[in-house]
């Protein structure tokens, strides 16, 4: 996958916004979603996507559609934060293959760093448990302001 291409409404997070596959929620508003990566990178490594887009990447995305989505993101990481009292949080967005993207929707990574405490793989490492997910995801919701 490159840069450029079609957007496929096949891709799993339009999948999960259609409620066609599972995935552990954490929020959503009337531009956004966001919920528990499977496959997390940091306890409360967590995603948030623009709910009404067919971008691919942030590069393509429609201006009126960024300004709600980094609210979105925002409001999710300040949340995380309060929830899980990370030493660091880290927000990241890989646009194309070349620079890390494995799913084709735009998306957002919100992944909490604790000192010492490496990076997991990107979406490499081990599934996540479901529960666990679920109690992060009650947690990380209780705190979104
Ligand atoms: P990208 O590589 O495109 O920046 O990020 C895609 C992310 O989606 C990865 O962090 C990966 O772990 C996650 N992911 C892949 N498949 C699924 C899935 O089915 N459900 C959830 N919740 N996350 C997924």
């Amino acid at each position: 996958m490159s840069l450029d291409g079609a957007y496929d409404p096949a891709n799993i997070f339009a999948k999960i916004l259609r409620g066609e596959a599972p995935c552990v929620r954490v929020f959503e508003d009337e531009h956004v979603f966001a919920f528990m990566d499977v496959f997390p990178q940091s306890k409360g490594h967590t995603l948030v996507i623009p709910k009404h887009s067919t971008a691919r990447n942030f590069l393509e995305e429609e201006p009126q559609v960024v300004g709600p989505l980094m609210l979105g993101v925002q409001r999710v990481a300040r949340a995380v934060r309060a929830a899980l009292k990370p030493d660091g949080v880290m927000i990241s967005q890989f646009n194309g293959a070349a620079s890390g993207q494995t799913v084709y929707h735009l998306h957002f990574h919100i992944i909490p760093r604790w000192d010492g405490v490496p990076l997991g793989r990107h979406a490499g490492g081990g599934m996540a448990d479901k529960e666990e997910l679920k109690a992060l995801a009650a947690e990380i919701a209780a705190k979104i302001a």
